[in-house]
């Protein structure tokens, strides 16, 4: 049996490195070595709850287990008038740790235990379909790229056409860590999100600061432009934070406030989609996508990755334990059950970017007085199928705060 694997990010890799230690034979399609994947800009800023760290512990992957690397803490304020505050401890720490190292040292430990790689940046439908020939499956988790358009987009799980939120960020010095320790999220209406976690880069502690702009609010225009004007950048970034966001203005050391290094910025935007899952492609081979290839959710919850993660363990358990061939009813299945466990996340997200809803106001409002509510909140980030029972409907989230107040609290706040 051989798995062909389109992509080097975190869905492909941790489903190399799982079928690994399955003895499943697989091949690696990457477009980049570890050092081209260390030496470019950054792509995200991801924060990895504790299911996906511990998954990398079943990986063997242990790397980042130091509570160096931890965010036990998420912060989350409604800035300007009528504003609020709420804090909230993980019951066990997240890790923020720049993805551009995490992923090239996994990918040098797949090939350390021996994986087949191959170096090269598949093409689109042709490519895939000569490709899936050398194998019984061909797993395309090559994100938001070209391989992906094979899939198409699936309407009836995707409503949106545009991009709800523009993006830019950096890894900054010059912000003091939150108190205690953690993410922060500062949410400016009508304006959009600042997301500052306290994040691990190659000089080590960093903050990444990463703004979620509505298109065509005041965040808006630090999206576009001074791609090559990193000083620039920072100039804005930190006149945006000082006109909108007060309490992250609190952290900011103006004289010190640098990007780490010129290339640790980002700008761009992604318009959320649920492709379809799986594909017979020229020649009657298969592809099956997971990760962003299949869904792109944007970042604004932090689920994409630990989605990936997740997607990649349950269908290794489902490559390893199928009796006969990967072909298109294999694929339709799997995928259906792999929709099960992604839903939530694509559901949960899409209502947060959404018109704000009552009840999540409600929610937030009920978790700034009451550290259980706060706690009980922020412990659904790394359980989406909860999170979204919950959020779901106005009385779910009534009976949430009425049972997070028959708790004793714990985060000892
Ligand atoms: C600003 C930002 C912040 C985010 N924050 C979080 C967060 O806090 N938590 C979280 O869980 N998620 C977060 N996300 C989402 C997360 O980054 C993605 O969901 C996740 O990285 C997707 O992983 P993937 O492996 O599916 O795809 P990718 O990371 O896109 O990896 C795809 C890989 O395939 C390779 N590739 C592409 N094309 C080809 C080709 N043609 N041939 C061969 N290889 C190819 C690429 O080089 C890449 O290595 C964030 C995203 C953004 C943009």
């Amino acid at each position: 049996m051989s798995i062909g694997i389109v992509g080097a990010g975190i869905s492909g890799l941790h489903l190399a490195l799982r079928l690994q230690q399955f003895g499943i034979a697989t091949t690696l399609y990457t477009a980049q070595e570890p050092d081209g994947i260390r030496s470019g800009p950054p792509l995200n800023f991801v924060t990895r709850f504790d299911s996906t760290r511990r998954r990398e512990k079943a990986l063997g992957v242990t790397r980042w287990l130091s509570a160096a690397y931890d965010n036990a803490w998420m912060h989350m304020s409604v800035e300007g008038p009528g504003g609020f505050v709420l804090r909230g401890r993980l019951p066990a720490p997240a890790s923020s740790v720049d993805f551009r190292m995490y992923l090239a040292e996994l990918l040098e430990t797949y090939t350390g235990r021996g994986g087949d790689t191959v170096l090269r940046r598949l093409g689109g439908g042709t490519e895939l379909a000569r490709t899936a020939g050398d194998h019984d499956l061909l797993v395309v988790a090559a994100g938001r790229s070209a391989p992906a358009e094979v899939f198409g987009r699936d309407p009836d799980r995707s409503p949106y056409r545009t991009a709800p939120r523009l993006l830019a960020g950096g890894l900054f010095h010059g912000i003091a860590p939150a108190d205690p320790p953690g993410m922060t999220m500062h949410m400016v209406p009508g304006a959009g999100e600042i997301h500052a976690p306290a994040y691990h880069s190659f000089s080590g502690p960093v903050t990444a600061v990463l703004i979620e702009a509505v298109p065509e609010g005041p965040f808006a225009a630090v999206t576009d432009g001074h791609r090559n004007d990193p000083e620039g950048f920072t100039r804005e970034v930190l006149k945006l934070i000082t006109r909108h966001a007060p309490l992250l203005r609190e952290r900011v050391d103006a004289r010190t406030f640098a990007l780490a290094r010129p290339v640790d910025m980002l700008q761009g935007a992604l318009t959320p989609v649920v492709r379809r899952g799986w594909a017979e492609l020229d020649g009657g081979g298969h592809a099956l996508a997971i990760g962003d290839a299949w869904i792109t959710n944007d970042p604004l919850t932090a689920q994409g990755a630990n989605l990936g993660s997740k997607l990649a363990f349950q269908l290794a358990d489902e490559l390893r334990d199928h009796r006969g061939a990967y072909d298109g009813e294999f694929c339709r299945a799997v995928s259906e059950r792999m929709w099960a466990t992604a839903r939530p996340v694509v559901d949960w997200t899409n209502l947060f970017i959404g018109t704000p809803q009552p009840q999540v106001a409600a929610l937030l409002t009920a978790a700034a007085g009451d550290q259980r509510v706060a706690d009980a909140f922020v412990a659904n980030l790394d359980r989406p199928d909860a999170m979204w029972r919950v959020v779901s409907a106005p009385e779910r989230v009534e009976e949430f705060i009425a049972r997070s107040q028959s708790r004793t609290v714990r985060s000892g706040v």
